[in-house]
């Protein structure tokens, strides 16, 4: 048996002929970028979040460098989050201007560790991005009285979480700006790059259309510093489509993640991510821990038998050569360096059969028989 990472394919063909006229009728209009299409799409996704308003652009790198910039943020400010992410959080930060300032995760979650994140507010804090890792928010009810105690914007990194909610409210929908990745890949995915930042504020919004699109409102009026960041109409009638199987295809997820939790559960050597309260995990991807001397020769084993894994991620951002400027060293962040060592991402996609999940349990169970201590 053959279970990819992650095939996409599967999904084409359950709703090419609801997509393939509308892709053809963006040709036939000879009108690609922002328009109609664009607008349409905010629209419908900023009310699935639960938002007044939707500003598409290129990609979720964008929206996050974006909504620091319409809030002002710039040169010297610290903005807090968390290392164990998509490199991209970290990236905005520094482009906006910023200075990274890393908080520890926890090792059942993978998400902040709000114990530790008071202690690392100085006077320059301006801001938390709160990375909604995987799949699965967190503790929204904590992080946002921390900003508020302490004058401190909220942006959310929802690349990983759409459609996902916090006591019933949707991803997205609690910081200043809850920004989105439709990179194909995400639970959100269109056939190309984009991305999205959220707010409820009108006058945040236009800084963020301003901003996409070369810092003016009206075409050659700039009146501001701004971007090529638009999403274009392509992709935004693709996740138009999307969007109405978003909550099925999550649920899909779901009862996947369930099943790998019942054939995993117990198994010595393999530790089972943990949902906490009040949140619906939407699971971007499926991360178990082994033994770190283990992680590898796992990884090769299931590779073997035709099973695909990936690392979310090997080299935690504080650690990055990219990184290196801010002189970090090893355990600063002892359970995010631990976890970057003994993480494994399983075979995730709504359309995975239970038959290739029981395979990929099988066969975890098959490598760790006689090798755990
Ligand atoms: C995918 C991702 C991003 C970046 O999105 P792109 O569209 O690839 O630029 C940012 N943050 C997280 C957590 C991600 O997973």
């Amino acid at each position: 048996m053959q279970v990819p990472f992650i095939d996409l394919r599967k999904q084409y063909q359950t709703i090419k002929d609801e997509l393939n006229p509308k892709i053809k009728g963006i040709f036939e209009t000879g009108s690609y970028v922002l328009g109609a299409p664009v607008a349409e799409f905010e629209g419908q996704f900023a009310q699935y979040c639960q938002t007044n308003f939707g500003v598409g652009v290129n990609s979720g790198t964008d929206a996050l460098i974006l909504a620091l910039k319409a809030l002002g943020l710039g040169q010297g400010d610290e903005v807090i989050t968390v290392s164990n992410t998509f490199i991209a959080t970290v990236e905005a930060i520094v482009h906006a201007g910023g200075k990274p300032v890393f908080v520890d995760i926890l090792a059942d979650t993978y998400n902040i560790d709000l114990k530790k994140l008071r202690d690392k507010i100085t006077p320059k804090t301006r801001a938390i991005i709160a990375v909604h890792l995987y799949g699965q928010m967190v503790q929204m009810d904590e992080i946002m009285k921390i900003a508020k105690e302490n004058n401190l914007y909220l942006i959310e990194d929802a690349a990983e979480a759409h459609g996902g909610s916090y006591k019933g409210r949707r991803a997205g929908s609690f910081g200043d700006i809850g920004c989105f990745s439709f990179y194909p890949t995400k639970n959100l995915g269109g056939c190309g790059d984009g991305g999205m930042a959220l707010c409820n504020d009108e006058k945040i919004a236009g800084n963020l259309r301003k901003l996409r699109d070369h810092g003016s409102a009206k075409k050659y009026y700039h009146d501001l510093v701004g971007y090529n960041s638009r999403l274009d109409a392509l992709q935004a009638v693709v996740l138009g489509v999307k969007l109405k199987y978003l909550d099925q295809w999550n649920r899909q997820r779901k009862q996947k993640a369930k099943l790998y939790e019942k054939l995993l559960s117990g198994v010595p050597g393999v530790v089972i991510p943990k949902t906490a309260a009040g949140v619906d995990h939407v699971y971007y991807v499926y991360v178990i821990r082994v033994l770190a001397a283990l992680r590898e020769k796992l990884q090769s084993y299931l590779s073997s038998k035709g099973i695909g894994t990936m690392v979310h991620f090997p080299i935690p951002a504080h650690l990055s050569e990219a990184f290196k400027y801010l002189g970090h060293k090893e355990g600063d962040l002892p359970v995010t360096e631990e976890c970057s060592r003994s993480i494994i991402s399983l075979p995730m996609f709504p359309d995975i059969s239970d038959e290739q999940i029981e395979y990929v349990a099988q066969e975890i169970k098959n490598y760790l028989q006689d090798k755990t201590v």
